[in-house]
């Protein structure tokens, strides 16, 4: 296997300093330091960056897993696995600070919610989430049904894709996150995951057990008193709206057993409003139509749906808004890079927000936007905006006015294979780079990961390489053809490694 067959990102392993010690996160000790961690709520620190950024301990299915903390994303270095793009090139920005709080000690993120989670008997409530453009008043104080998703999907890290997962990702391994990103999440009542049901995978065998787990679950909604009943909320995927003599009967996937009534004027309502996501949800059978919606028994103990929102996503559970970002995500899902998919939250569609964001790519992490034919000067206005307050960003806009999709922004020259292998030998010595002719592989790779890669050792390392390296190319005392040679080893194993 050539490095161009495996991402080189893929050999990288995380460090974490836990209580003064520092762990590779493969470390057979690292388990047991885990457990005692958690019991002993200390933080551990990714090393990332030199002074480490605070992760949390999350505890599941009887395993602990390292997670970044809520929203913390963009504290990561780039190379990292937690690196999230900075939250103002999404629909996230708004959000943080009013509707979304974060609480660093409790590494926990207190959630408003722009939707009831109990019904009196008299009031009414809307049923289908206004379309996106009624709720732009209330942009940042609390969070739709939509947005909430959105939240749930990018916290559960559900937006990030590369090549290496392809046909990893089920509806279990979606569950999974969804449950661990709700853990971190708090509603007025508590804990979101307390209020959550994601349905879990159907298996014919154990059907009964299911059903058992389920009704356990969903016990809240029958402890309701007389004057308010509880909802809880449901993510899951639709099956089908099935005809019922007014209105439909929702059938959720892994829940066939299990149907949700949707009244009739809330049906015609969600057809208006998601008219977009049932497009595509007809015209192709790959794709899948998430739900979120609140739910619970009606007085006559029917389950029925209250509010509901809708999601479109590719086969990788990649949501997706246009033709044109599902065109962009097929590009994508094939690479093995790392992409970021941004959501919008609660921003309308006339806002612009990254389509995508590629976090590898050297020298800077690279955002993706999405120019519509029809936008205004406006939008345009407000994209610039965007991407000068990011400097530290490369920008990649694709006018879809203007014709088909633009190169993908690498950056680095395509060489043949073939390119012959020059025989040198490199070798740090003290403060010195020895250059010799015989190549070994090993060493070689050491030192590109040094110096072509640097995000993926310590600055100090990749600071006092990079400077004696930079020295040895432009050493008088060192050959041209030596130098050129060197070079254009450095060139040929990054266009391996960039070859996808
Ligand atoms: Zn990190």
């Amino acid at each position: 296997m050539g490095p161009s067959d495996r991402s080189w990102k893929e050999k990288i392993t995380r460090r974490y300093r836990i209580d003064g010690i520092e762990f590779a996160e493969d470390a057979p000790e690292m388990a047991n330091a885990l457990a005692d961690t958690f019991a002993r709520k200390l933080r551990p620190l990714c090393l990332c960056r030199p002074d480490g950024v605070p992760m949390y301990i999350a505890r599941f299915d009887g395993q602990h897993l390292v997670k970044r903390m809520p929203s913390s994303g963009g504290s990561h270095d780039p190379s990292c696995a937690a690196y999230q793009p900075p939250h103002e090139l999404s629909g996230l920005g708004p959000l943080i600070g009013d509707a979304i709080r974060i609480d660093e000690e409790n590494g926990v993120a207190a959630l408003r919610l722009d939707f009831s989670l109990a019904k009196t008997g008299a009031r009414s409530a809307p049923a289908v989430e206004a379309s996106a453009s009624d709720t732009v008043k209330n942009i940042s104080k609390r969070l739709s049904l939509r947005a909430l998703l959105h939240y749930l999907w990018q916290e559960g890290e559900l937006t990030e894709w590369t090549a290496a997962w392809a046909g990893k990702r089920g509806w279990g391994r979606v569950r999974t996150s969804l449950m661990e990103a709700a853990q971190r999440m708090t509603v007025s009542s508590g804990s979101l995951s307390e209020v959550l049901f994601v349905p879990e995978v159907f298996h014919p065998e154990d059907k009964s057990a299911i059903a058992a787990r389920r009704a356990t679950t969903l016990a809240v909604l029958a402890k309701s008193g007389t004057g308010k009943r509880k909802l809880m909320v449901l993510v899951g995927e639709v099956k089908e709206f099935a005809e019922a003599r007014s209105g439909r009967r929702l059938i959720v996937k892994h829940m066939p057993d299990y149907p949700l009534v949707i009244e009739e004027w809330k049906w015609k309502r969600l057809e208006t409003t998601f008219a977009t996501e049932f497009a595509f949800w007809n015209a192709d059978p790959a794709l899948h139509l998430v739900t979120i919606l609140t739910f619970g028994p009606n007085a006559a103990g029917l389950v029925v749906i209250e509010e509901m929102a809708l999601l479109i996503t590719t086969e990788n559970w990649i949501p997706f808004e246009t033709a044109h970002e599902r065109q962009l995500l097929e590009r994508l899902a094939r690479l093995r890079r790392k992409s970021v998919k941004g959501l919008r939250f609660n921003l309308s569609p006339d806002k612009p927000v990254v389509s995508v964001t590629l976090p590898e790519p050297r020298p800077d992490p690279v955002a993706m936007f999405i120019l519509p034919a029809d936008a205004d000067e406006a939008y345009e206005v407000a994209l610039a905006g965007m991407i000068e307050a990011r400097p530290e960003m490369r920008a990649w806009i694709w006018h879809v006015g203007e014709g088909d999709i633009p190169k993908l922004p690498w950056g680095h020259p395509r060489f043949k294979l073939s390119v012959e292998r020059p025989a040198l030998h490199f070798k740090l010595v003290g403060n010195a780079l020895q250059i010799s002719r015989a190549c070994r592989p090993g060493q070689m790779s050491l030192f590109l990961r040094l110096f072509v890669f640097p995000e993926c050792c310590s600055p100090s390392a990749h600071r006092r390489v990079a400077m004696v390296a930079s020295r040895a190319l432009v050493s008088s005392q060192m050959a041209r053809a030596r130098r050129l040679a060197m070079l254009r080893y450095i060139c040929y194993m990054e266009a391996m490694i960039y070859q996808n």
